[in-house]
């Protein structure tokens, strides 16, 4: 069988700047500007796009994926939390950032401090803003948008309370209503009726906005699976989150031809694991050899993101083929055997996740089904200390280990 060759390129770069871990994460920014361009393209000329960047990016790494969005084509921003925010504003990214959700009280005045486009989904946070918007210096009226609640019971006003709060913001001098806003419950769902019933119960709001003369706004509704779905939901934006990284929202939405997964996730062989038959594998004793094997350890643990539930569930590509965990997953380190026929060595090349199966690796939603959940929750779980490793023009651009900052580099004076 042809041996696969990685794309990842040599790293040549001070050693001594860290990020050097063989268990580490592929970012490939050209993947994901290929991605935002392609949803740019989908929805109807004029429609926005907000890239949704919140927790760290769905764990591709903030910084660096909100400059590609910005690159691509992305109109503006989205994040869940002040915080958040404050990282990108810090890297210097003086782009429109949206916050989805809901914010502390004391958190009102940060966020306009920052320039942040507060969602107000409760009469509090609009009081808490409007007292803000009087102690912060502004150069303009605070952007605002108001979340209305059309089925999904979460944040967000009901409609019938809409136009009183949207008076408000739209009278008060000091805040400008950009945008009004509501989240599908089901948008991924095969069934579109739920989706459908929540436009239009969304449209009779917006009408009534229009009626008491509360204009002009940008109406937005779509997540990625909206948007996916049907050019019915674009409204004035989209907020794609999930597929501008490459992964289906469910299994009942299919991504268009085009869009490429953007992380993968690569480790390399540290210990060959001798198996001879009875031996058993880790904590628990949970798996014990039948015959000899050709078992290797890979520096991966549950403190990486690779979850535990994965013990005697999971595999890992080595030369292109699959290589199943044995035993329990520990916090740093998971045994795998190596199928017959392969000479796995120290330092061999181990790909744990990849959307390409040439790799012989899970994608996303192969390991999320294994464990019950969502692609989401997968890549968003891949831990801090997982050095971030960008590609770009099919060269690494950049290494990141969150927390410890940018740790490396290559051709590129400042590529993040
Ligand atoms: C997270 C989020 C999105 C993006 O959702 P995806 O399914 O990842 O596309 C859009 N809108 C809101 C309000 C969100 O919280």
């Amino acid at each position: 069988m042809r041996r696969p060759t990685l794309v990842a390129p040599p790293l040549v770069r001070d050693h001594v700047a860290g990020g050097d871990r063989s268990t580490r994460a592929l970012i490939d920014l050209d993947a994901f500007e290929g991605n935002v361009r392609l949803i740019r393209d989908l929805v109807r000329p004029g429609t926005d796009v907000m890239a949704v960047v919140k927790a760290n990016a769905y764990g591709h790494g903030a910084v660096p994926i909100s400059r590609a969005a910005l690159r691509a084509g992305a109109n503006s921003l989205a994040v869940a939390t002040v915080d958040e925010a404050a990282v990108l504003r810090d890297a210097g990214i003086a782009d429109p950032i949206a916050l989805l959700g809901a914010i502390d009280l004391s958190e009102a005045t940060r966020a306009l401090r920052l320039g942040l486009e507060v969602t107000v989904g409760s009469v509090e946070l609009l009081d808490a803003l409007a007292a803000a918007a009087r102690v912060v210096p502004l150069p303009k009226p605070a952007a605002v948008h108001l979340k209305v609640d059309t089925g999904m019971r979460r944040y967000g006003v009901l409609p019938e309370e809409a136009v009183a709060l949207a008076r408000r913001i739209d009278r008060d001098p000091l805040l400008d209503l950009a945008g009004v806003s509501t989240h599908f419950s089901s948008a991924d769902d095969i069934e579109e009726r739920p989706a459908i019933e929540q436009a239009v119960r969304f449209d009779r709001c917006l009408a009534t906005l229009r009626e008491a003369g509360i204009a002009p706004f940008r109406a937005h509704v779509a997540n990625s699976a909206a948007a996916l779905r049907s050019r019915r939901f674009d409204y004035d934006l989209v907020r794609p989150g999930i597929a501008l990284y490459g992964l289906p929202p469910s299994r009942d939405i299919p991504l268009p031809l085009g869009i490429r997964p953007v992380m993968s996730i690569r480790s390399r062989v540290a210990r060959v694991v001798p198996l001879a038959a009875g031996d058993t594998v880790g904590y628990g004793r949970t798996y014990a050899a039948e015959r000899q094997e050709h078992a290797v350890l890979v520096p991966i643990g549950y403190g990486d993101g690779y979850r535990r539930g994965l013990s005697g569930l999971g595999w890992v590509g080595i030369a292109g083929r699959r290589a199943p965990v044995r035993g329990r997953i520990s916090m740093d380190q998971t045994v795998v055997s190596v199928p017959d026929g392969v000479a796995a060595r120290v330092g061999d090349d181990v790909v744990v996740l990849d959307g390409d199966p040439q790799w012989g690796a899970p994608d996303a939603t192969t390991l999320a089904d294994l464990l019950g959940t969502i692609p989401y929750e997968v890549v968003t779980g891949i831990a801090a200390r997982v050095p971030r490793h960008y590609l770009r023009g099919g060269a690494l651009d950049a290494v990141v280990v969150p927390g410890a900052g940018k740790v490396g580099r290559s051709h590129d004076p400042d590529p993040l």
